[in-house]
């Protein structure tokens, strides 16, 4: 079992029909890139920095500085050997909290979170893009904005970026001047309006588990509401299919680094629509490309072609499960 899961590892992720699809890793910490090699990944799809800055009850709940995080994105990117690492800027805020966070805010995943928090807080922002650039003169690093919903935020995350690396020229550190800048796509007004900016960005990753939690109005973190937290609700579908037809246009790469990359039983419904990277904790990346490996992409796509055609959850359930049998 060991010697297959070591091929298994080596062996790219291509369809039966001759489809390559990149598989990254979610990680929280640097140390989280040792299993994401291990587990043969092309990369870190989503780094959550925001796990620097959480719980610093050890550092008098001071937030982490310019080297700290400096030296924390270098280990991933060391740690990478090469491959891209893709870091998000801080989304703090709702199901993930700062120490200092005002817990008395009545909507917070509708609040200040993610980049409308670093916009707020230049400087907060600014000391991270400086230790992200500085970082990326060791490697491939991508700068990932979450929460994006307006163009503007990105014009604003754009010119912040331009700044920190005038600031670091003129101090004679190094980074690398090409450096990619994409955004999430999670909330559904982004998805919605996604021609209009998306000659801005170098790439794009859509959140799922925030989309689906703005699109269907329910809380994620909410046990109330669970059930019906439905990750193919045909609205959901809609906009991933407006996010990878727009992306393909614009002729930017498009990943999923949102809950929907790691279940294996959605792999061939997303693989189908048209996304050629997924980004999942480590550990679900082995059954993942099982999947991909056993996978015909040309004979899903009259099956695909239906289930984008209904508005029937019903329907789209029944199909979406028929897929698993398609040889
Ligand atoms: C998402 O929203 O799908 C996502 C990947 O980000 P997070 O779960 O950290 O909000
Ligand atoms: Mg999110």
């Amino acid at each position: 079992a060991r010697k297959k899961l070591l091929k298994l590892k080596k062996t790219p992720a291509v369809t039966l029909d001759g489809v390559e699809i990149t598989l990254l890793a979610n990680i929280e910490l640097p140390d989280h890139a040792i299993a994401a090699v291990e587990a043969g990944a092309s990369g870190v799809g989503l780094f959550r920095s925001e796990f620097l800055f959480m719980g610093r009850t050890g550092h008098a709940h001071k937030l982490p500085t310019e080297e700290e995080q400096f030296t924390a994105y270098r280990a991933a990117v060391q740690a990478m050997k090469g491959r891209p690492v893709t870091i998000r800027t801080l989304d703090v805020g709702a199901d993930k909290p700062l120490d200092t966070t005002d817990h008395n805010i009545l909507n917070p995943a509708l609040g200040l979170r993610a980049i409308r928090y670093c916009l707020a807080e230049p400087q907060i922002f600014m000391t991270q893009l400086r230790a992200m650039l500085r970082a990326s003169a060791f490697g491939p690093v991508h700068i990932l904005i979450p929460m994006m919903a307006h163009a503007f935020e990105i014009d604003q995350s754009l010119a912040m970026i331009e700044q920190a690396k005038a600031e670091l020229k003129a101090e004679n550190k190094k980074f690398d001047a090409d450096i990619h800048v994409g955004a999430m796509i999670e909330v559904p007004a982004a998805a919605l309006t996604l021609p209009l900016f998306v000659k801005k960005l170098d790439f794009l990753s859509v959140g799922t588990n925030d989309l689906i939690q703005y699109t269907l109005a329910i809380d994620r973190a909410d046990h109330e509401v669970a059930h019906l937290y439905n990750d193919i609700h045909p609205a959901i579908l809609q906009l991933l299919h407006m996010t990878v037809t727009a992306a393909e246009k614009a002729g930017i790469p498009v990943a999923i680094c949102g809950g929907m990359a790691g279940d294996r039983r959605l792999t061939r419904l997303l693989i189908g629509m048209g996304f050629r990277e997924l980004s999942m904790p480590a550990a679900l990346l082995p059954e993942i490309k099982q999947e991909i490996l056993n996978t015909n992409l040309e004979n899903l796509q009259p099956h695909i072609k239906k289930i984008l055609r209904s508005y029937d959850p019903q329907i789209i359930q029944d199909v979406v499960a028929s897929l698993a049998s398609v040889a």
